[in-house]
């Protein structure tokens, strides 16, 4: 991070200094709320948890080299002392991030905010120093940990920014006020706690409500193709660009294909020019998550060759996201365990069709949690799906939601022998150990809560 000293940081968290013997000492970082992350330099954040209080840990930590705490009561220790430690976090972050002039781009979206801010930052990355988001932690912690970490040579700064209600965006909007802000979709995730897909785009359309007009810069980055996100045109002042493949669409793709092994290719239109992408990452849906970053990054001075070449050139850098791999006896398994709603599922069903042409293929799928009144539909319309795409073999776990999956695959196909319902994981991987066979190809997906990357992890330990 940009180095501040105790002083200075108190000042900007409006907090009392305690037991610290000189004030001007400075925090060179990290800033970490895990005590074993503590190094000489960093500023230990306690936050008190449902099981353990950070307060405990402070002798700890200071031992470990670290310069203070930022507490919320002395602990016998250096320490910045405030009323609120969130808040006060959130204030540091905004301070520092105001002070680095990067360009900070914000993103949020129902499905693929990971995955689309790993693309930005490696296509970013080729033209100057990005700092972003590590794995998901798109929170009102996570995201201030994350600003904190860029130094005088960050230009770029991604951030995920997550919503599980109205107001959140808005929040995290105020700790790192984006230039560039990206909705990338409104799907179902979380319909359950938000109450209707209308409630999602409300509560997601913040982050373009937070820009600076056009005229400082402000840029809105929007699905073209997804009627609520490209409704949030008219709730900001920024400017407005649009990717997907509608004709309207500033960033496009067209001939839009996947490869034999199941990989997007397309010929990339920006405003600036056209190139043609092969992409590493598995599945259709990282052809919209490319548009969206290939107009962040044409917004940001790059190319279409420049871009093409780094969306070509771009790994997952997030587990258990279409994570291919084969056996050695031939088989292959596609580890989508991370996470799933409707969207994801269909797209990752399709990938696996694609890659798994005149294989066997197997869809290992759980439930997709938080669907409130729409969960028995959405089930039954992957269920659906799975056979109308010709989906060798659906095998679905757990509970109800299960049960629902098959009955899907049971009213489309009249599938019987074809759709097997397991009744947990480990039953999932007794029936497949048994099953499969050379040349089969395997997809395991659902939502993060039924944890089925074991799943995919036991069968490739028993290959
Ligand atoms: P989280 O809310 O858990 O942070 P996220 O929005 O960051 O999720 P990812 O982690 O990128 O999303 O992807 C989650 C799942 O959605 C993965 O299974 C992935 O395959 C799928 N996915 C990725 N991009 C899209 C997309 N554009 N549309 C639909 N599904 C997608
Ligand atoms: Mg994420």
């Amino acid at each position: 991070m940009i180095a501040l000293s105790l002083a200075e940081i108190a000042e900007v968290v409006g907090g009392q200094t305690h037991d610290i013997p000189d004030p001007s000492v400075q925090v060179t970082g990290p800033v970490v709320r895990d005590s074993r992350e503590a190094v000489p330099g960093s500023l230990f954040v306690a936050f008190v948890g449902e099981r353990v209080d950070g307060h405990d840990f402070a002798e700890q930590v200071v031992r470990a080299g670290a310069v203070a705490v930022l507490a919320a009561r002395p602990v016998g220790v250096p320490a910045i002392v405030v009323d609120d430690v969130q808040r006060a976090l959130g204030a540091l972050a905004r301070r520092v991030v105001t002070d680095l002039g990067a360009t900070l781009v914000g993103l949020t979206g129902s499905a693929g905010k990971t995955s689309t801010k790993d693309l930005i930052a490696q296509v970013l990355q080729r033209k100057a120093p990005t700092v972003y988001t590590p794995g998901s932690l798109n929170n009102e912690i996570g995201l201030p940990l994350t600003a904190l970490t860029a130094t005088e040579e960050t230009r770029f700064l991604v951030l995920e920014m997550g919503a599980r209600g109205i107001g959140h965006i808005r929040y995290l909007t105020e700790l790192t006020p984006p230039r560039i802000g990206l909705v990338l979709n409104v799907g179902s995730a979380h319909i359950g706690e938000f109450g209707g897909r209308e409630q999602i785009a409300q509560a997601k359309g913040e982050l373009v409500e937070a820009l600076p007009p056009a005229e400082e810069g402000g840029t809105a980055v929007l699905n073209a193709d997804d009627p609520l996100v490209r409704a949030m045109a008219s709730r900001t002042k920024a400017k407005v660009v649009l990717f997907g493949e509608s004709d309207e669409a500033d960033v496009r793709a067209e001939n839009v294909r996947l490869t034999d092994s199941g990989q997007p290719a397309f010929r990339l239109h920006t405003p600036s020019g056209a190139s043609d992408v092969t992409m590493r990452l598995y599945g259709e849906h990282h052809v919209s998550n490319a548009l969206a970053a290939a107009a962040v990054a044409h917004e940001l001075g790059m190319s279409a060759e420049e871009i093409a070449t780094a969306l070509s050139e771009a790994d997952s850098l997030s587990r258990w996201r279409m994570e291919v791999t084969e056996r050695p006896d031939g088989v292959t398994i596609v580890n989508d365990a991370y996470n799933a709603n409707p969207e994801s599922m269909k797209a990752a069903l399709r990938a696996l069709v694609a890659m798994g042409r005149g294989r066997r293929t197997w869809a290992v799928l759980g439930k997709m949690a938080e669907l409130g009144d729409e969960a028995l539909a959405e089930h039954d319309a992957v269920g659906r799906l799975a056979v109308r795409l010709n989906v060798s073999k659906l095998v679905a776990v757990g509970g109800i939601e299960a049960s629902w999956l098959q009955l899907g695959a049971y009213n489309e196909g009249s599938w019987g022998e074809e759709s097997v319902h397991v009744s947990d994981a480990q039953a999932a991987v007794d029936l497949l150990r048994s099953e499969l066979r050379p040349g089969d190809v395997v997809l395991v997906k659902a939502s993060r809560s039924v944890g089925l990357e074991g799943v995919a992890q036991a069968l490739l330990e028993t290959g």
